[in-house]
């Protein structure tokens, strides 16, 4: 393969990129956002990923990889160009195919020679056809395309190494001559290959993503029934765990799935059912279940506090899952406007995640409420009135149980990701409410204070 041009520098083409050079491919990626092309060469990630920046400053030093703005340079004489520009949602569901329409139709004034573009966004069914129709509509020169479909599959956190040892890859063409260039791509990957129709790739990246999305709420609606008829969601799931026709993956009960992903991959699938005609009733379910699973452990805060004004409440973690600092869907982003009305003074903690969200909440007052981020997990909890746990980072799994009970005010924890063992917070005296778990020293601790304050007086 002489040349591959990459089109979108985020969390799929940016990875894609460096990892085509990684095997011996020489590529060039575009991205409209000139900054980020400028960080790019100069060998810096504008993303967090573990293991990118240090394979993308070793591809620019080999000459694999290089960036630029200029579109027309990078498509002209390609071999194939890959789509990794975003599907945003739009306001009804469906899929924003904005992105990939503003590309089809640079690459069909721009390229010279015959060219294979393959479509890694995830997209409905039916897209690859019509991105195919309108290039060849628009095409400038005299020359051959197709359009393939080669959905991505990596999870934000471990982005690089879901790339370079994928369970497998998934191309969808329609002849022999798009699916032996792919072929010839990923040759060096040395990884499983499954080979099938453009409309079945498309359907395949929905179907996956939706299924995991559709597990997740399924142990989160387990998990809420656990706590009100007093079974442990960890022993379900522990349970469960064992049966091959389960699997051991995705048992975990949380405060619902965020990311860039799972939330509008499930609403366009909907979307699509209902465009069909269809009514797509286990995943309308699974979106149903995720959005009241987000603001959960602020319902179960409000209950047992009569209000947040004038609270400190301790955030820990912000992003929608840990080793990203991507915010997009984070239930952080659902919960603090609740608390910032309600005049709390919300002091956050999150190891990455804390640039991206200050730009979306400068430090300061916000209303009745006002919003400071440390950098020390200890400064969050100093004097806290309530602590809300929404990302297990490392960094918040150790903060030790005595911690919470030394530092804060009262010691009262609501933990999203169920990272501590009950026993522990039972022993460190914490009053403790996690997800599909029975409360720990409900009420006890300030209950217990008040006692030891009155025996200090008599
Ligand atoms: P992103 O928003 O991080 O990146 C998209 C990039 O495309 C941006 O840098 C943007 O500036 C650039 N762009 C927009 N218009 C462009 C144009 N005309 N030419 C060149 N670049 C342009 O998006 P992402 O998270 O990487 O997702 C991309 C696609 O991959 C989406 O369809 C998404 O659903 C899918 N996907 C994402 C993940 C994930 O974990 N993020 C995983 C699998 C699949």
């Amino acid at each position: 393969m002489n040349k591959i041009a990459v089109a979108g520098t985020g969390y799929v083409g940016l990875v894609a990129g460096v990892c085509f050079a990684e095997v011996g491919h020489n590529v060039i990626c575009v991205d409209i956002d000139k900054e980020k092309i400028d960080k790019l060469k100069a060998g810096i990630s504008p993303i967090f990923e573990a293991g990118l920046e240090s394979l993308l400053k070793k591809n620019i030093l080999d000459g694999r990889i290089d960036f630029t703005t200029d579109y027309q340079q990078a498509y002209k004489d390609a071999d194939a160009i890959f789509l990794g520009v975003g599907t945003p949602e739009n306001e009804d569901g469906s899929a924003n195919l904005s992105h990939i329409a503003t590309v089809a139709r640079e690459i069909a004034e721009s390229i010279e020679k015959d060219c294979l573009v393959v479509v890694k966004s995830t997209v409905p069914v039916g897209t690859n056809h019509k991105v195919e129709q309108f290039i060849n509509d628009f095409l400038k020169n005299e020359v051959k395309v197709e359009v393939a479909s080669n959905p991505e599959f990596l999870a934000q956190g471990s982005a690089v190494h879901d790339t370079l040892f994928a369970q497998r890859i998934v191309i969808g063409t329609e002849s022999d001559w798009a699916e032996n260039i792919l072929t010839e791509i990923y040759k060096p990957f040395n990884l499983p290959i499954v080979s099938v129709s453009r409309n079945s790739a498309e359907m395949i990246k929905y179907a996956s993503n939706d299924f995991l999305a559709l597990k997740i709420s399924y142990m989160n609606d387990i998990a809420n029934l656990c706590e009100l008829t007093g079974a442990d969601i960890q022993d379900v799931s522990r349970g469960m765990s064992f049966d091959d026709r389960i699997g051991n993956k995705f048992l975990n009960a949380g405060i619902g799935y965020g990311g860039s992903c799972f939330p509008k991959d499930t609403k366009a699938l909907e979307y699509l059912a209902r465009n069909n005609n269809y009514e797509l009733k286990t995943v309308k379910a699974a979106i149903d279940v995720n959005e009241e699973q987000k603001t959960v452990l602020y319902k179960k805060a409000s209950n047992r506090l009569i209000t947040f004004n004038g609270l400190k409440v301790a955030i820990l973690g912000l992003t929608f899952k840990p080793g990203t600092d991507d915010l997009r869907e984070a239930p952080s982003l659902k919960n603090v406007p609740l608390l910032l009305a309600e005049g709390a003074n919300i002091f956050a903690f999150d190891p990455i995640g804390t640039k991206n969200f200050r730009e979306i909440y400068p430090e300061g007052a916000h209303g009745k409420g006002t919003i400071t981020y440390v950098e020390d997990v200890e400064v969050a909890l100093q004097g806290a009135n309530v602590c809300l746990i929404f990302t297990e980072w490392p960094e918040v799994k150790s903060v030790s149980p005595e911690t919470y009970k030394s530092l804060m005010r009262t010691p009262l924890v609501y933990d999203g990701r169920n990272i501590y063992e009950l026993k522990d917070m039972e022993v460190s005296e914490v009053e403790y409410y996690s997800i599909g778990r029975p409360p720990i020293n409900k009420g006890g601790i300030r209950e217990t204070k008040t006692y030891e304050k009155l025996k200090a007086r008599i």
